[in-house]
């Protein structure tokens, strides 16, 4: 049986993972299906205090993992499918890995991009249709793309697709945007980003297995138009990663996991929650890692003392 297993490797999993290691914990982390997380897909990194610079997102993650390693962390690869945390030990089941048992567990699986839910989108994921800029950019050179989305992702991935593309649309529901002031002057000013707001996508279309358009709903004259294109990006927020978890830990109306305010205790002692599936507010890598070491400074707690009250209870209870 693992003391703690973390699930997760974003910033919030591998803080943890360093200060647990650190505290001679043994932590054993679950890296899921994209190892190092949501930064793994972004460009630089200009906001993470300490690298006057900028460092890429990728490099940060590594970095970070590296660190873990370095004091004894345990980093094992795994989909985890099932969670019973209604009786001690904590189990598990997880794809890649079969059973795992555990004293205590730490959320931090994070958040997944959204998709449109329109007809010719998910079939044309990879034929077109991409939900990282970062990873896909690259094969739109000298092509057309448009970016769905009105938030700070759309904009920031507008204006990395211009390294790439010659144009690059930005396709809105509404005619205002959502992004903040300074993401959406950086796309105003360049040349190479157009607009088409107050349109809602409809339908993606292709042909001969790639994307040739998209079909959008012009919300002023209420007719349709087809926006003719050779790659769609959707940068429409990102859904909380809980589905595994079935009703045994508190979530909100949104899916994100709720903690006891100011700690990363879930409502079952034992289990901690940190990062972007706790945070629908802040959602930056610096505040998924101050949660991260949150959660491992409750966790190291529980396991040294309210463990053993937890413990004897159970015994007591004859369970
Ligand atoms: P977001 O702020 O939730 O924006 C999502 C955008 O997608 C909104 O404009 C929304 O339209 C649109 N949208 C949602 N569902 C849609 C649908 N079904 N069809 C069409 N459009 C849809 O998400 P985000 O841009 O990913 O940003 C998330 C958080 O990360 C924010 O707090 C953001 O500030 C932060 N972030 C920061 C940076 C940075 O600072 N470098 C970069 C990226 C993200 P409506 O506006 O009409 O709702």
């Amino acid at each position: 049986m693992e003391k703690v297993v973390i699930l997760g490797t974003g910033p919030a999993g591998l803080t943890a993972a360093i200060y647990l290691a650190r505290a001679n914990m043994n932590p054993v982390i679950i890296e899921g299906d994209q190892p190092g997380g949501q930064l793994t897909l972004t460009t630089e990194v200009e906001n993470f205090p300490g690298f006057t610079d900028g460092i890429m997102g990728p490099e940060l993650m590594d970095n970070m993992r590296k660190q873990a390693e370095r004091f004894g962390a345990v980093f094992k690869r795994g989909w985890v499918t099932e969670a019973d945390f209604s009786k001690k030990p904590f189990r598990m089941k997880a794809d890649g890995i079969g059973e795992i048992e555990a004293e205590s567990v730490i959320l931090s699986t994070g958040a997944s991009a959204k998709l449109l839910n329109i007809p010719g989108e998910k079939d044309n994921i990879g034929k077109g249709v991409s939900t990282c800029a970062t990873c896909d950019g690259f094969f739109f050179r000298g092509k057309k793309v448009l970016i769905i989305g009105g938030g700070d992702s759309a904009m920031e991935e507008a204006n990395f697709l211009t390294k790439f593309a010659d144009n690059v649309t930005i396709v809105h529901r509404r005619d205002e945007l959502r992004a903040s002031k300074i993401m959406q002057d950086r796309a105003r000013e360049n040349q190479k980003i157009s607009w088409k707001l107050n349109r809602t996508p409809v339908e993606v279309l292709s042909e001969s297995d790639k994307v040739t358009g998209l079909k959008v709903l012009n919300n002023e004259t209420g007719e349709e138009e087809v926006l003719e294109t050779d790659g769609i990006f959707v940068a429409i927020g990102h859904r909380p990663n809980t589905g595994f978890l079935g009703s045994q830990i508190d979530l909100d109306e949104s899916g994100y996991i709720t903690v006891k305010p100011g700690t990363t205790e879930t409502n079952i002692k034992g289990v901690f929650a940190c990062g972007d599936v706790q945070d629908k507010r802040y959602r930056q890598a610096i505040t998924a890692a101050g949660t991260g070491c949150m959660a491992a400074l409750d966790a190291e707690r529980y396991l040294e003392g309210d463990a053993i009250l937890d413990w004897s209870e159970t015994l007591n209870q004859g369970q």
